[in-house]
């Protein structure tokens, strides 16, 4: 595998935000019903039906707008579009009590711009929040994110999109991300590298092509350089 240029996912690979996005609904259904809204049922399944709703702004079905006014209006909030801006303020505020870091993250995006590698991050979710997880990362480089990028992954467009921002033919490039269809067989299909970052419990289903490499730490990116 050869590459000279880094497209990096965000979520469980450079660091993970501890279910922020449920518990800032969570606290909005607090906010809405003591404005007169009901809620649908216990905390449990509250969660389960918000953790519904985000995996289907993830996958690009809506996007977040939709899935906080879908939220509200199925609660019978009075003008649910209004708490879509309430909704993004408290997920943004709750950001850096939530997000961590992988714990060798900020020293390998150093280290790759000392050594002049290209890196650009490549995210699905909903922008503001995206790039205040690069922010914190102290990520300097393109930070692209589904919802401005009108594209997302796993669909070759976005990957287009960031061997644009990266200026790098896609064979030179190295995509690193946890999932295995989402980051790495869609990377490869997109004609780059896919670098499967394998540290959480997920398995590698095998009809996908075979990850150009695997990384149990960030830092192990450095040797294959
Ligand atoms: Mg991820």
């Amino acid at each position: 595998m050869h590459f000279s240029a880094l497209g990096f996912d965000i979520d469980h690979t450079l660091g993970i935000d501890n279910k922020l996005e449920r518990v800032a609904f969570l606290r909005l259904l607090d906010a809405m019903c003591n404005d007169g809204a009901k809620s649908l049922g216990t905390l449990a399944q509250e969660s389960a039906r918000i953790d519904e709703l985000l995996e289907r702004q993830r996958s690009g079905v809506c996007s977040i707008d939709q899935a906080v006014e879908r939220f509200a209006a199925e609660r019978g909030a009075r003008t649910p579009g209004a708490w879509v801006e309430r909704y993004k303020q408290m997920a943004l505020e709750s950001m850096p009590e939530f997000f961590v870091a992988q714990p060798d993250a900020r020293e390998v995006l150093g280290e790759l711009q000392r050594r002049g590698i290209a890196c650009a991050i490549l995210s699905n979710g909903w922008s503001p929040l995206q790039q205040e997880k690069a922010r914190q990362l102290q990520f300097a480089g393109p930070v692209l994110v589904s919802d401005t990028i009108g594209a997302q992954k796993p669909q070759l467009e976005a990957f287009a999109v960031l061997a644009g921002a990266l200026k790098t033919d896609p064979h030179e490039i190295a995509y690193v991300g946890d999932n295995p269809r989402g980051d790495v067989a869609a990377a490869i299909s997109a004609g780059m590298s896919g670098i499967w970052f394998d540290a959480e419990d997920v398995s590698y289903a095998p009809e996908l092509p075979e990850p150009s490499a695997v990384i149990h730490r960030l830092a192990e990116l450095l040797a294959l350089l």
